[in-house]
C-alpha cells in the first residue's frame, strides 16, 4: 500500500481502504436517485463526474460508506493528540504504560533544531526526562506512572480508520498554513495519498479558505492554500 515519509522523518503509510470505492459511492447515490436497482456499467469518467456534481451539491453522506485505514508513525504525543479529537474515526496508539524505556525516541520541532543553542538545551531537557523515567521504573514505580514525566515531544505510533466525509472534514481543517506543522504535514500526506486513489473525492479536498472565507479571522496567514492536488471548479 501507498506510504509517504516527510522530510522531518513522519511515515504515512495506507493499510487498507473499501475495495472499489467509486463503485461503493455510486451504489449509494443510486439507491437515492433511482426507483429500481440499476446494475448498468458505468464507466470511470461518468461515475467520477456524477460523484463529484454529488459532493459539489453537500450531499456527503454518499461518500461515507468508503473508508480508510492509516498508520502514522514518528508524531509527536502532541500532534497524536490533536488526531484523536476527531471523533468520526477509530484509532489504536502504542501504548505508554507497555513502553520499552530502552526505545524511548521523541521528536524536536524544526523552529527548535534550527537554533544551535536551542536544539541543545532542548536535547539535554529530553535525556534528563528519560533519566527520571528510568530511575522511577528501577525504584519499581509502575510504567503507568512513570510515563507521567513524559514529554509532549515523545514519538508516538498510531493507527486510525476514518470514513471519506469525515478525512474531507480532517483534510479541511488540518491542511490549513496556521494548523500546528505536524499534523498539517500528515494531512498534507493523507491527502496526497487519497487524491491519487479515490480522485473524484479528495481532489476536491482543500483547507476551508478554498471555499470561501478564512474562518481564522484576524489570524488568518493571508496566503490562502490550495494543495497540488485540488481541483477548482
Ligand atoms: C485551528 C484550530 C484550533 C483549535 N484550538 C483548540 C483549542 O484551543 N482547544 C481545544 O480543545 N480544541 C481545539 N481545536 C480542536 C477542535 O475544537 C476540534 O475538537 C477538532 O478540530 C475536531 O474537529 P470537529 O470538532 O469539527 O469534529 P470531528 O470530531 O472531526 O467531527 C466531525 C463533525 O461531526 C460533528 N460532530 C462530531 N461530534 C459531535 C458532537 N458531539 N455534537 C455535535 N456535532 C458533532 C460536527 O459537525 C463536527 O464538525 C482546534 C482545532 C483547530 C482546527
Amino acid at each position: 500500500m501507498e506510504e509517504s515519509v516527510s522530510p522531518t522523518g513522519i511515515s504515512v503509510r495506507l493499510i487498507s481502504y473499501t475495495p472499489e470505492p467509486e463503485s461503493v459511492i455510486i451504489k449509494a447515490i443510486r439507491v437515492c436517485y433511482k426507483e429500481k436497482e440499476a446494475d448498468s456499467v458505468v464507466s470511470p469518467e461518468t461515475m467520477r463526474e456524477v460523484i463529484r456534481r454529488v459532493i459539489r451539491r453537500g450531499h456527503l453522506s454518499v461518500i461515507e460508506h468508503i473508508s480508510f485505514t492509516f498508520l502514522i508513525d514518528g508524531i509527536s504525543r502532541a500532534c497524536s493528540h490533536q488526531l484523536v479529537r476527531h471523533r468520526i474515526a477509530s484509532y489504536s496508539q502504542q501504548s505508554q504504560r507497555y513502553v520499552d524505556f530502552e526505545g524511548l525516541r521523541y521528536i524536536i520541532p524544526p523552529t527548535i533544531a534550527e537554533d544551535d543553542e536551542l536544539d541543545k538545551r532542548f536535547r539535554e531537557h529530553i535525556a534528563e526526562t528519560f533519566k527520571l523515567y528510568r530511575e522511577l521504573r528501577e525504584a519499581g514505580v509502575p510504567s503507568e506512572d512513570a510515563r507521567f514525566v513524559l514529554p509532549n515531544a515523545s514519538a508516538t505510533r498510531i493507527i486510525f480508520t476514518m470514513n471519506a466525509r469525515e478525512l474531507m472534514h480532517f483534510l479541511r481543517l488540518r491542511l490549513c498554513r496556521r494548523a500546528q506543522w505536524e499534523i498539517r504535514e500528515v494531512a498534507i500526506m493523507v491527502g496526497e495519498i487519497l487524491s491519487e486513489i479515490v480522485p473524484s473525492v479528495f481532489r476536491l479536498s482543500a483547507p476551508s479558505c478554498a471555499y470561501g472565507p478564512c474562518p481564522e479571522g484576524d489570524m488568518t496567514c493571508g496566503d490562502p492554500y490550495r494543495p497540488p492536488w485540488y481541483e477548482e471548479e
